[in-house]
């Protein structure tokens, strides 16, 4: 059974951060392992709270795990500040794991912040240049390219996702994932009669060998609390299972497409997506 090593943030409603991925893991038939590097006090309406665990708590927690059970693959979530990225950025370098997929959060989509902007810089000179895999939507690309320096890109178009794509990749990590979801649909394909095809959301990956669009089927759902999560945890035990970056990522969006489409009207705000389907 592949090893996954989540290091990520508590979602106290179970639709996102490592309760999310533990079930997406679960579901692939994977073993997950927590460093939790943050808890929040949160439902399907906004975040309520934030209680960071010491950085060199979430280090021990690192450490517990692989010493003993050993890791396949890593996938980051919310990392909360720049010292428990710094010391993320050391266990990536010091154990030098296959597999790392970072999913860059920065601001849940309620709006509340889940990363202040003064560690992104961290993210950038310490932890891209030592990512396999870095999984950016459109604001965080850019907030990414803001904090090391480089003018934002404003996207309009495809053309402007994968331009996104090529400006993250060069900061270091081997491959970029730039999430189209904040693309308008009527710019996801570059044909005029787009009204006469089915709604689709168009994903840039791009990196060493590979450089392709993969497409989501829209889904008009309320429910797409922690599709992020869900996401990046699909893509790393697809990782660890033996796939390459472009079919980890493929079954990856059709996973994340049959959740919302099965997803659960919990809440008053925006309910989880169905895990197990
Ligand atoms: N809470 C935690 C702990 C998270 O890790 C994340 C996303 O990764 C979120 C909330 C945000 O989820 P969403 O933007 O889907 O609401």
């Amino acid at each position: 059974m592949k090893r996954i090593l989540v290091i990520a943030g508590s979602d106290s409603s179970g639709g996102a951060g490592l309760e999310a991925d533990q079930k997406v893991i679960a579901a692939h038939g994977c073993y997950a392992m927590t460093a939790t590097s943050a808890l929040t006090a949160q439902n399907t309406q906004g975040v309520y709270g934030i209680h960071e665990t010491p950085s060199e708590f979430v280090q021990k927690q690192v450490e517990a795990c692989v010493d003993d059970i050993g890791v396949d693959a890593v996938k980051t979530g919310m990392l909360a500040s720049a010292g428990t990225i710094a010391v993320v950025a050391e266990a990536f370098q010091k154990h030098d794991f296959k597999y790392t997929v970072v999913d860059p959060v920065m601001v849940a989509t309620s709006g509340a912040r889940l990363l202040p902007e003064s560690a992104i810089r961290t993210m950038c000179d310490r932890l891209l240049p030592l990512t396999y895999l870095v999984t950016p939507n459109i604001p965080e690309a850019n907030l990414i390219l803001k904090e090391s320096g480089q003018p934002a890109i404003e996207v309009e178009s495809l053309d402007g996702l994968k331009q996104l794509a090529r400006a993250v990749h060069r900061l270091g990590p081997r491959h970029v994932l730039i999430k189209g979801g904040h693309l308008p649909l009527n710019a996801q394909r570059n044909t005029a009669d787009s009204d006469s095809e089915k709604k689709i959301i168009a994903n840039v990956l791009y990196g060493k060998d590979v450089d392709e669009v993969i497409e989501l089927a829209y889904q008009n759902s309320r429910n797409t609390h922690g599709t992020g999560c869900t996401l990046a945890s699909a893509i790393t035990c697809q990782l660890a299972m033996g796939n390459s970056i472009a079919k980890a990522v493929r079954l990856a969006c059709k996973y994340v497409e049959a959740g919302i489409k099965d997803s659960i009207n919990l809440g008053r705000g925006s309910g989880p997506l169905n895990h197990f389907h």
